[in-house]
Protein backbone atom coordinates (compact mmCIF):
# COMPACT_ATOMS: atom_id res chain seq x y z
CA UNK A 1 0.00 0.00 0.00
CA UNK A 2 1.50 3.43 -1.19
CA UNK A 3 1.67 5.69 1.81
CA UNK A 4 -0.38 9.29 2.15
CA UNK A 5 1.73 12.17 0.42
CA UNK A 6 1.22 15.71 1.86
CA UNK A 7 1.73 18.80 0.09
CA UNK A 8 1.05 22.61 2.09
CA UNK A 9 1.50 25.45 -0.27
CA UNK A 10 1.53 29.05 0.81
CA UNK A 11 3.93 32.43 0.34
CA UNK A 12 5.13 31.55 4.15
CA UNK A 13 6.11 36.21 4.31
CA UNK A 14 6.71 34.82 7.12
CA UNK A 15 6.26 31.38 8.06
CA UNK A 16 4.11 30.87 11.71
CA UNK A 17 2.45 29.20 13.91
CA UNK A 18 -0.84 29.54 12.38
CA UNK A 19 1.23 27.54 9.53
CA UNK A 20 2.99 24.66 11.33
CA UNK A 21 0.40 24.31 14.33
CA UNK A 22 -2.32 23.42 13.03
CA UNK A 23 -0.51 20.62 10.09
CA UNK A 24 1.19 19.01 13.08
CA UNK A 25 -1.96 18.41 14.95
CA UNK A 26 -3.70 17.07 11.60
CA UNK A 27 -1.20 14.95 10.76
CA UNK A 28 -1.19 13.35 14.34
CA UNK A 29 -5.04 13.45 13.75
CA UNK A 30 -4.94 11.27 10.19
CA UNK A 31 -1.48 9.41 10.52
CA UNK A 32 0.61 11.73 8.30
CA UNK A 33 4.23 10.81 7.82
CA UNK A 34 5.51 13.59 6.24
CA UNK A 35 4.67 17.07 5.45
CA UNK A 36 6.37 18.79 2.36
CA UNK A 37 6.01 22.72 2.31
CA UNK A 38 6.47 24.57 -0.95
CA UNK A 39 6.79 27.90 -0.64
CA UNK A 40 5.42 29.85 -3.73
CA UNK A 41 7.56 32.29 -6.13
CA UNK A 42 4.95 34.70 -7.75
CA UNK A 43 1.64 34.03 -6.37
CA UNK A 44 -1.04 34.62 -9.44
CA UNK A 45 -3.40 36.66 -7.56
CA UNK A 46 -1.77 37.96 -4.70
CA UNK A 47 0.63 40.88 -4.23
CA UNK A 48 4.26 40.54 -4.24
CA UNK A 49 5.76 38.88 -0.99
CA UNK A 50 7.94 41.29 1.08
CA UNK A 51 10.48 39.52 1.65
CA UNK A 52 12.60 37.28 -1.27
CA UNK A 53 12.34 34.06 -1.94
CA UNK A 54 15.64 33.29 -0.55
CA UNK A 55 14.70 35.19 2.69
CA UNK A 56 11.12 32.87 3.32
CA UNK A 57 12.95 29.48 2.40
CA UNK A 58 15.56 30.49 5.21
CA UNK A 59 12.86 31.05 7.40
CA UNK A 60 11.33 28.30 6.88
CA UNK A 61 14.58 26.26 7.31
CA UNK A 62 14.74 27.83 10.49
CA UNK A 63 11.27 26.87 11.38
CA UNK A 64 11.39 23.26 10.77
CA UNK A 65 14.94 22.52 11.84
CA UNK A 66 13.51 20.89 15.12
CA UNK A 67 10.38 19.35 13.27
CA UNK A 68 10.94 16.31 11.16
CA UNK A 69 7.58 15.74 10.12
CA UNK A 70 8.36 19.04 7.43
CA UNK A 71 10.30 18.85 4.65
CA UNK A 72 10.92 21.76 1.81
CA UNK A 73 10.33 21.39 -1.55
CA UNK A 74 11.97 24.67 -3.85
CA UNK A 75 10.73 23.55 -7.19
CA UNK A 76 8.13 26.73 -7.03
CA UNK A 77 11.02 28.93 -5.85
CA UNK A 78 12.82 28.33 -8.57
CA UNK A 79 10.79 28.61 -11.59
CA UNK A 80 10.35 32.41 -13.38
CA UNK A 81 6.63 31.61 -14.02
CA UNK A 82 3.85 31.82 -11.93
CA UNK A 83 3.39 29.31 -9.36
CA UNK A 84 -0.13 27.65 -10.24
CA UNK A 85 -1.09 24.64 -7.61
CA UNK A 86 -2.75 22.97 -10.13
CA UNK A 87 0.09 22.17 -12.37
CA UNK A 88 2.23 21.30 -9.59
CA UNK A 89 0.30 18.55 -8.47
CA UNK A 90 0.32 17.59 -12.02
CA UNK A 91 4.04 17.08 -11.94
CA UNK A 92 4.07 15.56 -8.22
CA UNK A 93 0.92 12.98 -9.12
CA UNK A 94 3.69 11.91 -12.51
CA UNK A 95 6.26 11.32 -10.20
CA UNK A 96 4.57 9.80 -7.41
CA UNK A 97 2.53 7.36 -10.11
CA UNK A 98 -1.15 6.92 -10.43
CA UNK A 99 -2.12 5.15 -7.31
CA UNK A 100 -0.26 7.10 -4.63
CA UNK A 101 -2.44 9.22 -2.20
CA UNK A 102 -2.26 12.88 -2.31
CA UNK A 103 -3.02 15.44 -0.53
CA UNK A 104 -3.01 19.23 -0.58
CA UNK A 105 -3.79 20.97 2.79
CA UNK A 106 -5.01 24.81 3.13
CA UNK A 107 -6.94 26.84 5.25
CA UNK A 108 -10.32 27.62 5.66
CA UNK A 109 -9.69 31.27 3.84
CA UNK A 110 -8.32 29.09 0.88
CA UNK A 111 -11.39 27.01 0.63
CA UNK A 112 -13.40 30.01 -0.14
CA UNK A 113 -10.93 31.11 -2.56
CA UNK A 114 -10.41 27.50 -3.81
CA UNK A 115 -12.59 27.95 -7.04
CA UNK A 116 -10.79 30.65 -8.66
CA UNK A 117 -7.44 29.56 -8.70
CA UNK A 118 -6.47 28.16 -11.65
CA UNK A 119 -8.04 25.12 -12.92
CA UNK A 120 -9.08 24.28 -9.60
CA UNK A 121 -11.39 21.20 -11.25
CA UNK A 122 -8.05 19.61 -11.89
CA UNK A 123 -6.49 19.89 -8.82
CA UNK A 124 -8.94 17.10 -7.39
CA UNK A 125 -8.08 14.82 -9.93
CA UNK A 126 -4.36 14.68 -8.45
CA UNK A 127 -5.14 14.98 -4.96
CA UNK A 128 -7.26 15.17 -1.89
CA UNK A 129 -7.64 18.47 -0.24
CA UNK A 130 -7.52 18.78 3.26
CA UNK A 131 -8.78 22.14 4.74
CA UNK A 132 -7.64 23.15 8.49
CA UNK A 133 -9.64 25.30 10.41
CA UNK A 134 -8.77 29.10 10.43
CA UNK A 135 -11.12 31.65 12.84
CA UNK A 136 -13.04 34.43 11.23
CA UNK A 137 -14.06 32.32 7.70
CA UNK A 138 -17.11 30.51 7.46
CA UNK A 139 -17.17 26.91 6.40
CA UNK A 140 -19.85 26.87 3.49
CA UNK A 141 -19.23 28.84 -0.15
CA UNK A 142 -20.40 31.87 -1.06
CA UNK A 143 -21.63 30.59 -4.64
CA UNK A 144 -24.61 27.93 -4.63
CA UNK A 145 -22.36 25.87 -7.19
CA UNK A 146 -19.27 25.89 -5.35
CA UNK A 147 -20.91 24.40 -2.48
CA UNK A 148 -22.46 21.83 -4.09
CA UNK A 149 -19.01 21.12 -5.53
CA UNK A 150 -17.41 20.74 -2.03
CA UNK A 151 -20.38 18.40 -1.13
CA UNK A 152 -19.84 16.66 -4.22
CA UNK A 153 -16.41 15.67 -3.25
CA UNK A 154 -16.46 15.77 0.99
CA UNK A 155 -15.68 12.81 3.31
CA UNK A 156 -16.29 12.66 7.01
CA UNK A 157 -13.73 9.43 6.87
CA UNK A 158 -10.30 9.94 7.33
CA UNK A 159 -9.23 6.74 5.82
CA UNK A 160 -10.40 8.04 2.46
CA UNK A 161 -7.46 9.51 2.20
CA UNK A 162 -5.16 6.85 2.44
CA UNK A 163 -7.32 4.26 0.38
CA UNK A 164 -8.15 6.53 -2.54
CA UNK A 165 -5.26 8.34 -4.10
CA UNK A 166 -7.20 11.68 -4.50
CA UNK A 167 -10.58 13.46 -5.14
CA UNK A 168 -11.83 13.75 -1.48
CA UNK A 169 -12.13 16.87 0.49
CA UNK A 170 -11.62 16.97 4.34
CA UNK A 171 -12.22 19.52 6.51
CA UNK A 172 -9.83 18.68 9.46
CA UNK A 173 -10.64 19.21 13.34
CA UNK A 174 -7.58 21.33 13.86
CA UNK A 175 -7.51 23.85 16.46
CA UNK A 176 -7.93 27.84 15.78
CA UNK A 177 -5.26 29.51 15.93
CA UNK A 178 -5.74 33.30 15.29
CA UNK A 179 -2.06 33.99 13.16
CA UNK A 180 -1.87 35.71 10.05
CA UNK A 181 1.30 36.52 8.14
CA UNK A 182 0.20 39.65 7.30
CA UNK A 183 -1.00 40.65 11.56
CA UNK A 184 2.81 39.83 11.81
CA UNK A 185 4.08 42.09 9.41
CA UNK A 186 1.68 44.71 10.77
CA UNK A 187 2.79 44.61 14.62
CA UNK A 188 6.34 44.33 13.65
CA UNK A 189 5.80 47.72 11.65
CA UNK A 190 4.40 48.87 14.86
CA UNK A 191 7.04 47.37 16.96
CA UNK A 192 4.93 45.62 18.93
CA UNK A 193 6.09 41.80 20.26
CA UNK A 194 5.04 39.10 17.90
CA UNK A 195 6.85 35.96 20.14
CA UNK A 196 3.86 34.00 20.65
CA UNK A 197 3.15 33.83 17.26
CA UNK A 198 6.23 32.33 14.97
CA UNK A 199 9.70 30.47 16.56
CA UNK A 200 12.28 32.55 17.94
CA UNK A 201 14.66 31.56 15.31
CA UNK A 202 12.29 32.97 12.58
CA UNK A 203 11.67 36.77 14.49
CA UNK A 204 15.96 36.39 15.08
CA UNK A 205 16.37 36.27 11.69
CA UNK A 206 13.40 38.89 10.29
CA UNK A 207 15.40 41.22 13.13
CA UNK A 208 18.63 40.29 11.44
CA UNK A 209 17.52 41.16 8.09
CA UNK A 210 15.71 44.10 9.06
CA UNK A 211 12.51 42.63 7.31
CA UNK A 212 8.86 43.90 7.43
CA UNK A 213 10.49 47.59 9.02
CA UNK A 214 8.68 50.57 9.10
CA UNK A 215 10.03 52.31 6.62
CA UNK A 216 11.22 55.81 6.35
CA UNK A 217 10.61 57.40 3.55
P1 LIG B 1 -1.06 36.56 4.53
O1 LIG B 1 -1.57 37.11 5.83
O2 LIG B 1 0.18 37.24 4.00
O3 LIG B 1 -2.16 36.47 3.50
P2 LIG B 1 -1.16 33.86 5.57
O4 LIG B 1 -0.87 34.00 7.02
O5 LIG B 1 -2.58 33.62 5.16
O6 LIG B 1 -0.54 35.07 4.78
P3 LIG B 1 -0.07 32.04 3.57
O7 LIG B 1 1.36 31.78 3.36
O8 LIG B 1 -0.79 32.83 2.57
O9 LIG B 1 -0.23 32.69 5.05
O10 LIG B 1 -0.85 30.69 3.82
C1 LIG B 1 -0.43 29.42 3.41
C2 LIG B 1 -1.51 28.43 3.78
O11 LIG B 1 -1.64 28.38 5.20
C3 LIG B 1 -2.91 28.79 3.24
O12 LIG B 1 -3.56 27.61 2.82
C4 LIG B 1 -3.61 29.39 4.45
O13 LIG B 1 -5.00 29.19 4.39
C5 LIG B 1 -2.99 28.58 5.59
N1 LIG B 1 -2.98 29.33 6.86
C6 LIG B 1 -2.30 30.46 7.13
N2 LIG B 1 -2.53 30.88 8.39
C7 LIG B 1 -3.38 29.97 8.93
C8 LIG B 1 -4.01 29.84 10.23
N3 LIG B 1 -3.83 30.75 11.19
N4 LIG B 1 -4.81 28.78 10.44
C9 LIG B 1 -5.03 27.85 9.45
N5 LIG B 1 -4.46 27.92 8.21
C10 LIG B 1 -3.66 28.97 7.95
Amino acid sequence: MHRLQALFGGTFDPVHYGHLKPVEILANQIGLQCVTIMPNNVPPHRPQPDASSTQRKHMLELAIADKPLFRLDERELRRDSPSYTAQTLQEWRVEQGPETPLAFIIGQDSLLTFPSWHQYHTILENSHLIVCRRPGYPLTMREEQHQQWLEQHLTYQSEDLHSLPAGKIYLAETPWFDISATLIRQRLQQGLPCDEMLPTAVLRYIQQQGLYQKSDN
